[in-house]
């Protein structure tokens, strides 16, 4: 049975009269840059995130790098990032001209271990960068105490957590600003490239909006330099079709992670992702610790039809584009265990029963083949 990591055509398909027509109001309207689409989307998914202001942008990549340009971190300054996520990350950090200081990450739940960030706090370190990896928030409380402390700016980059939860708190809303995509194999997958900004400070959406266009308070005067971040009016109306399911689509990734969980648990060489209780889950990936085996499990699942994916197979201390030149890479023991281990299996909401048992029987069929002899 084909069981494909993401299905977007299934998720689509069902919403293809509230698309075409979304598509044709744009269509009619004439207007393909800013304007009451975008508006809208953006009063949406603020209300959803708990936060006054929210600026559409062009991707999530161009949400961090706008919330580090309208926070005015750059060179000399230090950004402490987990290693073990996406590179957007770390890649914003860098481009302002600021260094990224990678923190390991917690072998279990997958997130920034604070403890770790605390060790490498310097009188340079400006800000943090908290990642929600994979659908669930990372430690808050620590990483705002740690925060109060020292004086730094909270960057929630939330790509992988639009309605994932913190002791009641909504991911996005407990940092100063919160960067959100809506890449397509995101929980809110768009039709393209799509990003939001998010925050409850008014004079950063001020200065974050002015960047995103420019820097240019009316067309042609340019204030700061800035850029072309602009979320586009298609992209916003599509979206704003997809956001209503966004409820429906949790509920069924978390009851097919529930599922998994009561199945794969007892499997050879298999560690389950640890769940918190207090933090409500969205699953943007089902992602599992396997032994030594995870490359050939990868590769027998594959051979049975199911997709897989490896996120991430090198963590971002260890990329070829940070290495300073004659330094030693700092070694990140989790990170790089993670970055061996980790697989994450299709968990998306569409799944049937079937394709799920397909998913468990040839993981089961393949970790407990020496068991089993
Ligand atoms: C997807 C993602 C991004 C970047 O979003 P894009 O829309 O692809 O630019 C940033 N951080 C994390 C953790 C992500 O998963």
């Amino acid at each position: 049975m084909k069981v494909p990591l993401l299905d977007l055509q299934r998720q689509n398909a069902e919403l293809a009269p509230q698309l075409t027509e979304a598509f044709q109001r744009v269509l009619k309207s004439g207007r393909f840059i800013g304007g009451p689409e975008v508006e809208s989307f953006e009063t949406s998914v603020s209300q959803r995130v708990g936060v006054p202001h929210a600026i559409g942008v062009s991707s999530g990549t161009d949400a961090i790098l706008l919330a580090l340009m309208a926070l005015e971190i750059g060179p000399g300054d230090e950004v402490i990032c987990p290693s073990f996520t996406f590179f957007a990350t770390a890649g914003c950090v860098a481009r302002v001209g600021a260094t990224p200081v990678f923190a390991d990450s917690c072998p279990d739940c997958f997130n920034i271990d604070v403890a770790d960030a605390r060790r490498r706090i310097t009188p340079k370190t400006k800000a943090i960068i908290p990642v929600h990896l994979f659908g669930q928030c990372a430690d808050m409380d620590a990483v705002a105490a740690l925060a109060r402390e020292h004086g730094l700016a909270v960057i929630e980059d939330a790509a992988q957590a639009l309605g994932a939860e913190y002791k009641g708190r909504r991911a996005g809303s407990m940092g100063i600003c919160a960067a959100f995509s809506f890449y397509p194999s995101k929980n809110l997958g768009g039709f393209g490239d799509a990003g939001l900004l998010a925050t409850r400070d008014g004079e950063l959406a001020a200065k974050a909006r002015l960047l995103r266009d420019h820097g240019a308070e009316s067309r042609y005067f340019h204030r700061r330099i800035g850029g072309n971040f602009r979320l586009d009016p298609l992209q916003a109306a599509l979206l704003s079709v997809k956001l209503e399911r966004l409820d429906s689509y949790t509920e069924s990734r978390r009851r097919n992670a529930g599922y998994y969980a009561s199945k794969l648990g007892g499997l050879d060489g298999v560690k389950l992702p640890a769940v918190h209780p207090d933090r409500g889950h969205i699953w943007n990936q089902y992602t599992l610790r396997i032994d030594s085996r995870r490359n050939a499990l990868k590769e027998f699942l594959a051979s049975r039809g199911i997709g897989s994916e490896l996120y991430y197979p090198r963590p971002l201390h260890a990329q070829e584009c940070f290495a300073r030149p004659g330094a030693v890479p700092p070694r990140l023991p989790v990170s790089e265990q993670l970055a061996e281990e980790c697989i994450s299996i299709p968990v998306y909401p569409e799944l049937t029963r079937e394709q799920l048992d397909a998913v468990i029987g040839a993981a089961a069929e393949f970790l407990d083949a020496g068991t089993l002899s």
